[in-house]
């Protein structure tokens, strides 16, 4: 058997809470945490003789997230229910979209190994979330409803996945915009990005897919790519040995790094969809939709693009900054004000990137306004400090927040660019060193390096190399 004659398919549903202040169909807090059950009224526990009034942000927010990734936008919408009976929602329905999302047919760029792929939206739909469900051991289960009515974008790929590593790359970018269109937090560890991956395999060449298995709520990149891995190797095995994959619902568990099954296809929900009788189709004229179109910001593939093309920094530079608004944010308030716009770029690579944890890049915690940083790179082009002292003035602007000049005035951490200062302090190095002076007239080069250390120790390092090298050498040709 070989697992190279097969080909992994995959779809994801990713649902992403969004970040409305208040909840799909009522005024409830959508505030992550607090005591269980405090964030709740009447029309989130779905009582009865209530009437749900849709948040007009929450289809603001999807058409904002389906602009974002070319997808159409339905502008006649309408919500249906998805009858299901769990505790953790007490209607029994849950509120959805069945045959006319808010937003269809759109794509998303991944990268992987340097070759661009476009990943098709199937659609993206408004629900509501669902309450949790809490099992204390010897209290029986607890429930609660906080996180009933929080709205929920469900964004549904294509089947156009073909491994671990597209899914995470699918995954982060997915996440990128969403940051980028500020519609979502994205916190995995608080469920507000979460996803179902569809995976089967086929032979090679087989134009038919295979029978899927569905793997539910994985709530973070790492687990999802081992699920994956595992999962089409589980799939291949069960071919391999005669045997057919059965259509189910999988749980990846974590602790044994396998997939186990929850429930099969005969157990599978019939939904029953139906139009939600209660609520009011959503109409988006097109004026609306361009309005919406006008909040989004660049995003991140325009954003590589021009910091490759207009500022000429590497791809993967541009790539690495691009990866957060934030920091993207930063670096360009910054390149406003420097005409080294490549040294900001590179200072915040090294030193800011070394400084911060990936939360902090993502939110771009730095100490201090963009415009220091400019400003130091500014005192480094005009010779005021030198690179080395650059890296303590940065230190200092990192630790105290004060302005990079502030900073050398305090500190007298000034370069010495004076070239007649400079030139008296050649003429006494080349005096007090005549061995070196001797090797680098014989033809030694690298002997220069030898005056030049001494120029250093006299001047403490503040004498601007450059212009050091110069002068010792107009100093060692009149010797000549
Ligand atoms: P359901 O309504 O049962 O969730 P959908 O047809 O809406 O099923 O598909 C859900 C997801 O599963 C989509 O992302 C889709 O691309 C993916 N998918 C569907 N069929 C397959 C398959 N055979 N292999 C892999 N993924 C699939
Ligand atoms: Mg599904
Ligand atoms: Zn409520």
């Amino acid at each position: 058997m070989s697992y190279s004659d097969y080909e992994v398919v995959i779809g994801l549903e990713v649902h992403s809470e969004l970040k409305t202040k208040s909840k799909i169909y009522c005024s409830c807090s959508t505030e992550f945490g607090g005591e269980p059950n405090t964030h709740c009224c009447p029309i989130c526990t779905g009582m009865p003789g209530t009437l749900p009034v849709l948040n007009e942000k929450v289809a603001e927010y999807a058409i904002r997230a389906g602009l974002a990734t070319q997808c159409k936008i339905n502008k006649f919408s309408k919500q249906d229910r998805k009858n299901y009976f769990y505790p953790d929602l007490p209607k029994a329905y849950q509120v959805s979209q069945y045959d006319l999302p808010l937003c269809y047919e759109g794509e998303i760029e991944i990268k992987v190994k340097d070759e661009v792929k476009k990943i098709g939206i199937t659609r993206i739909h408004i629900e509501e979330d669902a309450g949790k469900l809490i099992h204390e051991s010897g209290e029986g289960s607890l429930v609660d409803y906080n996180r009933c009515g929080i709205p929920l974008i469900e964004i549904v790929s294509e089947p156009d996945l073909r491994s671990s590593e597209e899914v995470r790359a699918y995954m982060e970018k997915l996440r990128t915009i969403l940051l980028y269109t500020d519609v979502s937090d994205c916190k995995m560890n608080e469920g507000s990005l979460r996803c179902d991956i569809n995976l089967s395999v086929r032979k090679k060449g087989a134009t038919e897919l295979g029978t899927r298995t569905e793997m539910k709520n994985m709530n973070s990149f790492n687990f999802a790519v081992k699920a994956v891995e595992y999962e089409a190797r589980r799939q291949i095995r069960v071919l391999e040995s005669g045997g057919t994959v059965v259509q189910e619902t999988r749980r990846w568990d974590e602790a044994k790094g396998i997939t186990v099954s929850m429930r099969s296809k005969e157990e599978a929900h019939d939904y029953r969809y139906f139009p939600e009788p209660d609520l009011m189709p959503i109409v988006t004229p097109e004026e609306k939709i361009e309005a919406i179109r006008k909040t989004l910001p660049e995003l991140p593939d325009s954003r590589i693009n021009r910091y490759v093309g207009e500022y000429g920094l590497k791809e993967k530079d541009a790539e690495l900054i691009a990866a957060s608004r934030s920091m993207a944010d930063y670096f360009q308030a910054a390149a406003h004000k420097t005409k080294n716009i490549k040294g900001a770029a590179n200072w915040i690579i090294t030193e800011v990137f070394y400084r911060l944890n990936e939360d902090e890049k993502e939110q771009a915690s730095i100490p201090f306004q963009p415009e220091f940083l400019a400003e130091m790179v500014n005192l480094i082009e005009d010779g005021t400090i030198s690179n080395r002292m650059a890296k303590q003035v940065f230190e200092k602007m990192w630790s105290t927040g004060q302005t990079p000049s502030t900073i050398v005035e305090e500190s007298g951490m000034k370069q010495i660019s004076d070239d007649d200062e400079l030139s008296k302090l050649a003429v006494e190095v080349i005096q007090k060193n005549p061995k070196a002076v001797q090797d680098y007239l014989s033809g030694k080069q690298a002997a220069i390096q030898a005056l030049m250390g001494q120029m250093m120790k006299i001047t403490k390092g503040k004498a601007n190399p450059k212009k050091v090298i110069d002068l010792l050498k107009d100093q060692l040709a009149k010797l000549n």
